[in-house]
This record gives structure tokens, sequence and C-alpha cells, in this order.
């Protein structure tokens, strides 16, 4: 991610160009245009023929449904679905980090598979009562309509911890393996600073609700309020979840109209956030199955984030992997891109020195803890990215002695140059133990802080702040660690860009 906001101005001038032209549209009483998306529910064996939104009609059939568990927890932490569309046949990857895919004249990807409402605590949030969901696109179609949707947080393209669709959450210390009832999640959450990061509009739309405030006459919706949340209905029909607000901007009421980019408040750990401070965004629409069910809107996100910042390349080093001490851990970088189209190199730094080079890469962990390995990869024309891959180890023979959990954010995480003051937040989490220590990575002394360990989660003070400033631009990446009374160490890192004056 080059983390370039001026990049944005000439967005900026292209979405109010794009607002009066949907204004234009809505004078001359035309219907809202439908999503670009379609949707479709499908047993293994069934055939359906699908209308695109080019009029193209398509045929897709489900042949196979394979889902991988971990021996941990049970959860499906990969499902992949085997699929004849237009002729041809394709193997998707469901979520998790995995974007459309081009299959002759469409794209076409995998929300989300049974396996993932077995046993789910959120019980059916897909509103999936089939093998597996598919949507498709026309090739070389947006995922979602241009000036229609824009990123919702004011942040860089993955700043810290993210948990997006069907990961099961992590950051909080959620994967317990006591715990087999999963948390799956089904929304986009986005890790950020709390009380510094503005939540924005991701759409034009009606305020349905706004903290416990709420229009009437939404009792058939998935609106469910909350002292910390707004609901935001779009004119796709499309109703947006913004949760664990800090604040709601006081503009921000029921029935009210929000326009694109409006700012609806400042990103929280309030309500049900677990203690962590993140956005969660989740959008809810009718699902094939007449169900209420979430539309996974990563793929909206990234595409957002594409056209609004132009990022020249993006490392992906997520999700997050779970495993026993002593059995071998796959670190996967393959859904990195660059614009250029090459990604020469792919280098690997774990947390004991080592390195490795390689797309995709195993490792065996010895010792249980939160680990936090380096991906940075560099593409044909010299561009650099890196992501973080988070690798929770626990003991087979003491399950319930956990490690720590680190969450880690930064503040403004866009144009920072040498001499401006950074804000950097942390808490640990299964402990109260001992202290943070933070290495800025540019040669500057440790410095120790001490989180409250989300011993009380709503705790305003429950983030360790510091400050610091880098004197250089470049590329950093700061660390940050925390040991619980049985020598169990959580880490995490940061990748903080400084640009030239
Ligand atoms: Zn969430």
């Amino acid at each position: 991610m080059r983390c370039d906001s001026r990049r944005s101005l000439f967005f900026a001038a292209s979405v109010i160009l794009a607002s009066m032209l949907v204004a234009a549209g809505a004078h001359a009483n035309q219907e809202p245009p439908a999503p670009l998306v379609r949707v479709v529910d499908l047993d293994i064996g069934e055939a359906q023929t699908i209308a695109l939104s080019n009029g193209d009609a398509v045929t897709v059939k489900l042949l196979d449904l394979d889902e991988v568990r971990d021996t941990i927890r049970n959860a499906v932490r990969r499902a992949t679905v085997k699929v004849e569309v237009a002729g041809r046949t394709v193997s998707l990857v469901s979520s998790t980090y995995h974007l459309p895919v081009t299959v002759g004249n469409v794209q076409i990807d995998c929300p989300v598979t049974q396996g993932y409402t077995a046993n789910s605590s959120k019980d059916n949030a897909w509103g999936l009562t089939k093998a597996a969901r598919i949507r498709l696109w026309p090739a070389g179609s947006p995922w979602v309509r241009p000036g229609t949707f824009i990123y919702p947080v004011k942040q860089c393209w993955f700043a810290t911890d993210t948990q997006m669709a069907n990961v099961p959450v992590f950051v909080d210390g959620g994967e317990l393996p006591s715990n087999k009832n999963i948390y799956y999640h089904y929304g986009l959450d986005f890790g950020g600073a709390e009380k510094l990061v503005e939540v924005v509009a991701a759409t034009d739309g009606q305020v349905i609700s706004a903290g416990t405030d709420v229009l009437p006459g939404y009792d058939d919706s998935p609106v469910r309020p909350r002292y910390d949340v707004i609901y935001v209905k779009d004119a796709r029909g499309w109703f947006y979840r913004y949760s664990h607000l800090y604040e709601i901007d006081r503009s921000v009421k029921p029935g009210v109209q929000v326009q694109m980019g409006q700012r609806l408040g400042l990103l929280g750990k309030e309500g049900g956030s677990g203690g962590w401070s993140h956005l969660h965004f989740g959008i809810k629409a009718r699902q094939p199955s007449g169900l209420w069910g979430t539309v996974n809107g990563y793929a909206f996100a990234w595409e957002a984030y594409q056209r609004q910042y132009k990022p020249d390349i993006i490392a992906v080093a997520r999700p997050h992997c779970i495993s026993w001490a002593g059995e071998p851990v796959e670190l996967d970088a393959t859904r990195s891109w660059s614009r250029c189209g090459t990604i020469a190199k792919y280098e690997w730094t774990f947390g004991d020195g080592s390195t490795v080079t390689g797309p995709r890469v195993k490792r065996t962990y010895a010792q249980s803890g939160q680990y936090n390995e380096i991906l940075k990869i560099t593409d044909a024309e010299g561009n650099v990215d890196y992501d973080f891959a988070v690798v929770q180890v626990l003991d087979k023979a003491h399950p319930d002695q956990t490690p720590p959990t680190i969450h880690a954010a930064y503040y403004p995480t866009f144009d920072i140059t040498p001499g401006d003051e950074v804000t950097f937040k942390v808490r640990t989490f299964r402990s109260t133990q001992g202290h943070e220590t933070w290495d800025f990575g540019d040669g500057s002394a440790e410095v120790t802080v001490r989180s409250d360990g989300n011993a009380e989660v709503h705790n305003p003070q429950g983030y360790a702040v510091t400050k610091h400033r880098y004197r250089e631009p470049g590329d950093y990446i700061a660390s940050v660690r925390r040991t619980n009374e049985r020598g169990q160490q959580a880490v995490t890192h940061l990748h903080i860009r400084v640009e030239t004056k």
C-alpha cells in the first residue's frame, strides 16, 4: 500500500460529478440501477441459469464442495467449490480474502458455503440454506457500480489487523481451543486507532438507526440497533451496519439522507467489539433463500480502495493461521497484487530473524505464542509493500494455557513526512501480566508501555498510547510485544511509510 491520500483528490472530484449524474437520473424518475452482482445458491449437482447485469444468460452448476477444518476448534479454514460455468470448470476458495476471478465471459466468486453456517455462533448470518452461494458478473465489469461505493474508513489499506468474511475472529483472543462454536466473521472488520480514524458513509443512503434511535417501519429488516451502531439503507435496498463507533456524528439521525463520504463518526471499540478497536462494516440484503443475509463486501472495499487511492502494489499475508506447536503452518502470499502484473519477489522474515523466499512457505513452531511474520513483496517495477501473517500457536498438552494476543494501530496512516507526530496504540488480550515493548524500527530506543490487558473491555484507557516521530523518509516496520506469566509471547508489526516532504 502506497499510502498517499493526495491521489484521492481527483477521486473526490469524480465522486461529486458521479453524485450529480445520479441526482440527475433520480429527477427523471428512473429506478435506481440494480446491483451489478448476481447471486445464486446451489446444492451439489444443481444448475441454474442466471441473467447477468449485461443481459447475458449464463448457466452455473455446483459440482463439488470441499471444506477443510482444523484439528483445534473444528472450524472451517478453507472451503473450495468446484463449479461449471459457461461450459468451463473452475475451483473457487470461499471468501477469506479471495477476490472474484474471470472465467470466459464471466467473473465469479463464492462468498460462503454451508460449513460456515453449521457450527457458527452467529446462526445463519448469510441466509444460506443450500451447499454454496455463487456470485456472477460479466467479464470486465466492475464489482460495484463506480460512483456508488467508497472505502468506509479514512485509512491506508491493511493499516492494521482485519477480520474479513469467513475468518474466525482472533484479534481479541477469540480462538479458544475449548470453544467449538465458531464466530466466523461475515462482515468486514477494519482495525484502526481508537478515537482517531474517521468512519465515512460508503454509499449514499437513508439513516435507519443511529444509536438506539430507529426509524419506524423496519421490523422486517436486518436492522439491530445498539448504542454504538448506525444502519444506512442505500438505493440498492442494501442495509449497511457501522459498529463499535466511539462517537456518532450529530448530523446522523434516523430518516436523514447521508452522502457517500460523509463523516459518520469515529472508529472505536464500543458494543460487542471484544475490546479491540475496529469498524465492523456489514452489508445485508435479501438472499436467494428469501432470508436476510450478508453481502460479502470485501471485493467492493478492495475495488473502492483501488479507485480512490490508486495503489501500485498490495501485499496480502492474510488470513491468520492457527496450529498446534510442532505442526506445520503454510503462509500464503498468493493473494498479493501488483498493478504491473508481476510480483518478482516474495520475502518472509520470521520472528527468530531467519528469512525465506517464495509465495507459499511452510513453517513449524516449537513454542506456543502469537507470532507475526513479515512479508515483503517487490514487483517487476521495483514497488515494495509489506503485510504480516498472524500465526497463533497452541500447546497441545495444555490447550487451556493460551498465549496472549495483541493489537496495535497507528495514526495518521497517510501522508506522514519526517518529523510528523505519529500516535501508536496497543492493547494485549488474555493477559494482564507484564508490559508492551515498542521498537519503532528506526534504530531509536525501545519504549515500554502498559495496556490494561483487556481487563475491562470498554475501558477508555484500555489501549496504551505512545507517540513517535520518524526523522527520515522510508518504509519502517514497527514491532510491539508482550509476554505473559508463563513466558508466552504475543508480537505484532505495523508498516509505516514516511514520504519525502
Ligand atoms: Zn465484526
